[in-house]
Formats: structure tokens, C-alpha cells, sequence
């Protein structure tokens, strides 16, 4: 239990006045337990660490693991920008003092990609300066600690801000629009009306609610939806979303489903509005 990284004394008062503000928001984190077990037993997050001390990166994979998620790391900017295509993280650990493209430059970037902008990032930073950790928040990230921290405190930290930015992976009756999926009974509903969807098409709804707004690529849903150790054609998610469209949309209903071309599929952000 609290693990503390980083060299001591290297950051003396701003850090101290941090951690204040740190353990109060790790201690409204610890009264939500029973939604954490729950979202553990559900599925398993996927956290992209970008951090060039291999250490701390090191030290932030085993906890993370230990905790229940999928890690992926990268050590530069330019290994994150590959990564991200390849897997979709559902938060981003994102170091700010990095060799080549800074973690802001990085975050910038993250944004301005519409498969990346929606997803949570937390800024790791040296510095203890307010203008420093503005401008990380004005950037987009999402939430930031500073070094050192403990581990149990980021924990609880990236818990509350999944919590906060997507609630759809940690309750069991998730809205969208007229669509309710309830996870406990595994039922979906569209208005007044019961949806009968076969188990991939359940999935594919349940994978896309998670992250409304952003665009997936057939690949990356495969490997979300079918598991990436099975061997299926990509063309075949056309068919299971076709098979989702048709269940969900009764005539004259409007489609939640996009279709972008050349790019993948996604949930209609203005369907929810
Ligand atoms: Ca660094």
C-alpha cells in the first residue's frame, strides 16, 4: 500500500500541498467499492501508459495489472501514436516531461483524433507550477498528478475518472437515447419495445455504448467484440452490424448506428442529444 514513486524530496512543498488534494479525492473514491467490484468482475479496461522512466513504467504496469486492467506502454510520443491504432485505451496515463514530443504536444494530438478525443487522459507531471497544470487541463487532459505520488492514489484517481467520463462501464443499465441495455438481465430495450439481439450483436451494442462518439475500425472491433485470438474476416462486422441496424431500428426510427466511410462504425453522438 502506498507505494511512493519517484526521488524524494525533489519536489518538496508544492508536492505535499498536491498530495492533500490527492488523498481527498482518493477518500471519495474509496466509498464507491461496491461499483468498483462491479466493474471489475464486468470486463477489463484497457490503461495506455506513456512514460520514458522505465521504472515508473515498470512499477505502473504491475499495479495496474494487479488491479484488473488490460496495459499497454509506450516510451515516446511516436510509439503512443502507433499503439492507439492498434489498440483503443480506455484512459491514457500520459508522462508531460517526454524525449521527442512533449506529453502536451502528445495530448493535443490525442484530441484532434476523433477515435482519440473522447478518451480520458491523466497527466503525469513533474511540475508543481498551477500555470503548468492549467495549461495541462486547457490541453484536454482530463486530470493530472504530480510527482510523487502514491500508488494507491492514482489508482483511485483513475477509478474516479472513469467513473466521471464513462459511466457506461461501470453500471448496469446504461441509456442512450431510447436504448437501455440492462447488463444484469442482459436485455436491451429501444423505447416501450423489448430488442431480441443474438450474442455478437448484444456485444457490439454494449462495446460501442461504451464509447459513444468515436469511430472504430472492423479490426478494432473485432479484436474488442470477437477476441483477438480468433480468426474472422473483417467484412463479417458489416454483417453484425447490418443484423444490430435491422434489430434496433424499427421503420422510421433513426439509426444510432454511423457508418464512416473508409474508417469504421460508431454511436450517432447527436442520436443521444
Ligand atoms: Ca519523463
Amino acid at each position: 500500500m502506498g507505494i511512493t514513486l519517484a526521488r524524494r524530496g525533489e519536489q518538496g512543498q508544492a508536492s505535499m500541498e498536491n498530495m492533500e488534494k490527492v488523498r481527498a479525492l482518493a477518500d471519495v473514491a474509496e466509498q464507491g467499492q461496491p461499483e468498483r467490484s462491479q466493474f471489475e468482475r464486468r470486463m477489463k479496461p484497457t490503461v495506455m501508459i506513456v512514460e520514458d522512466e522505465e521504472a515508473l513504467s515498470t512499477l505502473l504496469q504491475y499495479n495496474l495489472d494487479k488491479e484488473g486492467y488490460k496495459v499497454v506502454a509506450a516510451s515516446d510520443g511516436e510509439e503512443a501514436a502507433l499503439l492507439v491504432r492498434e489498440v483503443t485505451p480506455d484512459l491514457i496515463l500520459l508522462d508531460w516531461m517526454l524525449p521527442g514530443l512533449s506529453g502536451i504536444e502528445i495530448c493535443r494530438r490525442l484530441r484532434g483524433r476523433p477515435e482519440t478525443r473522447n478518451v480520458p487522459i491523466i497527466m503525469i507531471t513533474a511540475r508543481g507550477e498551477e500555470t503548468d497544470r492549467i495549461r495541462g487541463l486547457d490541453t484536454g487532459a482530463d486530470d493530472y498528478v504530480t510527482k510523487p505520488f502514491s500508488m494507491t492514489e492514482l489508482l483511485a484517481r483513475i477509478r474516479a475518472v472513469m467513473r466521471r467520463i464513462r459511466p457506461a462501464l461501470t453500471e448496469d443499465l446504461v441509456t442512450f437515447g431510447d436504448i437501455v441495455i440492462d447488463r444484469a438481465a442482459h436485455r436491451v430495450r429501444r423505447g416501450d419495445r423489448e430488442v431480441h439481439l443474438g450474442p455478437t450483436e448484444y456485444r457490439l451494442l454494449d462495446h460501442l455504448i461504451q464509447h459513444p462518439g468515436r469511430v472504430f475500425s472492423r479490426e478494432q472491433l473485432l479484436d474488442a467484440v470477437w477476441g483477438s485470438d480468433v480468426y474472422v474476416e473483417a467484412r463479417t462486422v458489416d454483417v453484425h452490424v447490418g443484423r444490430l441496424r435491422k434489430a434496433l431500428n424499427n421503420k422510421g426510427e433513426k439509426d444510432p448506428i454511423r457508418t464512416v466511410r473508409s474508417a469504421g462504425y460508431s454511436l450517432d453522438e447527436q442520436f443521444h442529444n
